[in-house]
């Protein structure tokens, strides 16, 4: 089949075949495809959509392009968590020793920083020492050893959605459905999990901006993973205000590190709470009442933290680093209210692209991060203002980054007379039987 053929057939919206993806899928990743052919049937997907089936084989054959790992050397139901990514998302660094300390197996695979949102493995790098790239045995053995181990994805994990992916960040094709949750499952599927909870971020720091577009999407991945025998549950999490405090990779260990020590925001310490319950549910550790209080357990009696430390210092990490001074050695500035009233509401991308512009991720794929970067919020969506209260306070290695971040920063918040409504941080929750809207 010719790849003009294929890129024609979805120009005219029709539905390609198992064998027509496979075409595209292989002969890209092997480079007899090139990137202009390659970039018009992705837009052409884009603009046109894709069916189920299509989503589900193109799922299918971006998960077997590289290794399925074998999670089998590890004893008991292995859950892994996955969020769509969103600004201040710390939550794997949270959940993962709450849910280790109470008793399930965590063998998590995680991503850098995509955009404006940031990854789990930058983050964790702010800490020094630590070792995010392991051998499979390494990571099998820490998570039988401690229960619980955060790795980079090795390279032949889903390769063809890692070339994929490259290509969408630079055709304007990343807010696609149907490529989202290829993309994203193809990844959970050659992980090896046997159970998966996904985190769907809704709101203006996410990729999708409306709750309709966040439950299609839930709807998908979940139709993928049960018919792949993985059960999966969906939870739809705003994402219109960015989650905590802290934006930035140290900045953001550390706010992960008091939340688990039980000292940590209201909002992202409820929604780890909802993540580890689900999480512990599927590991078959009780009802969801019986697991939530168990979550709240391990952060109260110091199980989580303990584990938290143990995890750093097993993976090399100097854990001196989670209380210093996260303003050390860098210029910070201040941004204010420019007038008194109630924030209303938060452009949060524009957050995360100022904490990009301080250095907190990257403009290209290659650009060095500073880890310390970032910004500490000092109000958020809801909280009343006085003109020339402080809003955030931003930090960078040289104060020439400040200026431009400060100008975004201060046009993000947006104020009215009355107080903001309140929005619940769990907007809806999905399995196989359907959603359910909170
Ligand atoms: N995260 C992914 O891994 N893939 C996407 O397409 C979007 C977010």
């Amino acid at each position: 089949m010719r790849m003009y053929d294929i890129i024609a057939a979805k120009r005219d919206g029709k539905e390609l075949d198992y064998e027509a993806l496979k075409t595209f899928v292989i002969g890209y990743c092997d480079g007899s495809i090139p990137d202009y052919q390659a970039s018009a049937l992705l837009m052409a997907m884009f603009l046109k959509g894709m069916s189920h089936r299509e989503t589900a084989e193109l799922t299918d054959i971006m998960a077997r392009s590289g290794d399925m790992i074998d999670l089998s050397g590890i004893e008991g139901i292995k859950v892994d968590k996955h969020s769509t990514g969103g600004v201040g998302d710390k939550t794997t660094l949270v959940l993962t020793p709450i849910v280790a300390a109470c008793g399930a197996k965590v063998a998590k695979m995680s991503g850098r920083a995509l955009g404006h949102t940031g990854g789990t493995i930058d983050k964790l790098e702010s800490i020094p020492g630590f070792k995010t790239e392991l051998t499979r045995e390494e990571f099998i053995d820490n998570v039988n050893r401690i229960g619980c181990c955060i790795a980079g994805q090795t390279g032949n994990i889903a390769p063809a959605d890692k070339k994929i992916y490259a290509l969408r960040d630079v055709t304007a094709t990343v807010d696609s459905i149907p490529l989202i949750a290829s993309s994203i499952m193809s990844k959970k599927l050659a992980s090896g999990a046997d159970k998966i909870v996904l985190d769907i971020k809704v709101g203006s720091g996410a990729l999708l901006k409306t709750q309709e577009e966040a439950e299609d999407l839930a709807e998908i991945m979940i139709q993928i993973g049960e018919r792949n025998g993985r059960e999966t549950v969906a939870l739809l999490t705003d994402m219109d205000t960015p989650l905590g405090y802290g934006i930035g990779n140290l900045i953001e260990v550390q706010e992960a590190y008091r939340t688990i020590k039980g000292q940590g925001p209201a909002d992202l310490t409820e929604i780890c709470l909802v993540l580890s319950a689900e999480m512990l549910k599927l590991a078959g550790h009780g009802s969801y009442e019986v697991c939530y209080k168990a979550a709240q357990s391990a952060i109260s009696s110091g199980a989580a933290e303990k584990k938290f430390i143990e995890l750093v210092q097993n993976q090399g990490g100097d854990i001196s680093v989670l209380s210093r001074d996260p303003l050390k050695d860098h210029c910070t500035d201040e941004v204010f209210a420019n007038r008194s009233g109630y924030i209303q509401r938060m452009d949060t991308q524009a957050l995360g692209n100022a904490s990009m512009l301080l250095g907190a991720g990257r403009t290209t794929k290659d650009s060095p991060i500073d880890y310390q970067a970032g910004i500490i919020l000092h109000k958020k969506t809801g909280m009343k203002v006085n003109k020339g209260d402080r809003l955030a306070t931003l930090v960078a290695k040289d104060s020439g980054k400040m200026t431009q971040a400060r100008k975004v920063l201060g046009a993000a918040y947006y104020y009215g007379e009355s107080p903001a409504k309140k929005k619940p941080i769990i907007i809806a929750r999905g399995n196989k039987n359907g959603i359910r809207r909170y």
